[in-house]
């Protein structure tokens, strides 16, 4: 029996075909074989890709203090321009 993976299935996998220490090869596979076949989901590894490159090489080299304090910046003005309470602090559900 061929199993094919379904666009759906290989989003759902995704994560682990961008960690390959957690994916079996067979499935690796499999997935790889998905990627080369759909150009949708290539351009979804790509990107995704990319995107895991920047973050690491922001940790890798120093981020400039001025471009940290500027995002820091920006992040609190859209954290206060939320509403109060929203996230963050402690446990909002109810106990049972
Ligand atoms: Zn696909």
């Amino acid at each position: 029996m061929t199993f094919l993976l379904t666009c759906k299935d290989f989003l759902r996998e995704l994560n682990e075909f961008l960690d390959p220490s957690s994916t079996d090869p067979a499935a690796r596979q499999e997935l790889e074989k998905h990627v080369n076949e759909c150009p949708n989901c290539w351009v979804v590894v790509d990107t995704t890709k990319k995107t895991l490159k920047v973050f690491k090489g922001m940790q890798a080299s120093e981020v400039p203090g001025r471009v940290k304090d500027r995002l820091m910046a920006a992040l609190e003005r859209k954290m206060a321009a939320r509403k109060p309470g929203g996230c963050g602090t402690g446990e909002t559900h109810a106990s049972e």
